[in-house]
């Protein structure tokens, strides 16, 4: 497995309403904090940056919500498959590598906000890097 594609992949929600593309991708990781867990309801949310315009909507459309000032979370808005993280200033978006067609199309090759992480997470990709907040790193 790759941590790199060079054909544009596809995903999708749960019931199929929404379906998105990227064409890029500039990093891959698992996010700990808290407001991902409740966002997906999972322990910890493995998210791609993909630059704006490597994203691409297919079908259907994200319902946001606002979930920090200048934070949207986008949605399916029928089924309710968390997809999209978009911060207003940035240059990048992120998308859910759960709900990508091939999910081991990418690796997450580091950790953030693991200052929120749950012990039931600390089995979870443990050899890779862990950083207590933000973190720049990017795909080799
Ligand atoms: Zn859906
Ligand atoms: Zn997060």
């Amino acid at each position: 497995m790759s941590g790199r594609f060079r054909t544009p992949i596809e995903g999708g929600c749960l019931c199929g309403q929404v379906r998105y593309r990227i064409s890029s991708v500039t990093s891959a990781f698992w996010c700990h904090c808290t407001m991902c867990r409740r966002a997906s309801g999972a322990s910890a949310v493995p998210w791609a940056s993909v630059p704006r315009g490597a994203f691409h909507m297919v079908r259907g459309m994200l319902r946001q919500f606002e979930s920090s000032p200048g934070v949207r979370r986008g949605f399916c808005g029928a089924c309710g498959s968390p997809i999209l993280f978009d911060m207003a200033q940035e240059s990048e978006v992120d998308i859910t590598i759960g709900t990508l067609d091939q999910p081991d199309a990418l690796s997450p090759t580091h950790h953030i906000w693991t200052g929120s992480q749950l012990n039931m997470s600390h089995g979870l990709g443990s050899a890779l890097p862990h950083h207590p907040a933000e973190c720049g790193a990017k795909l080799p």
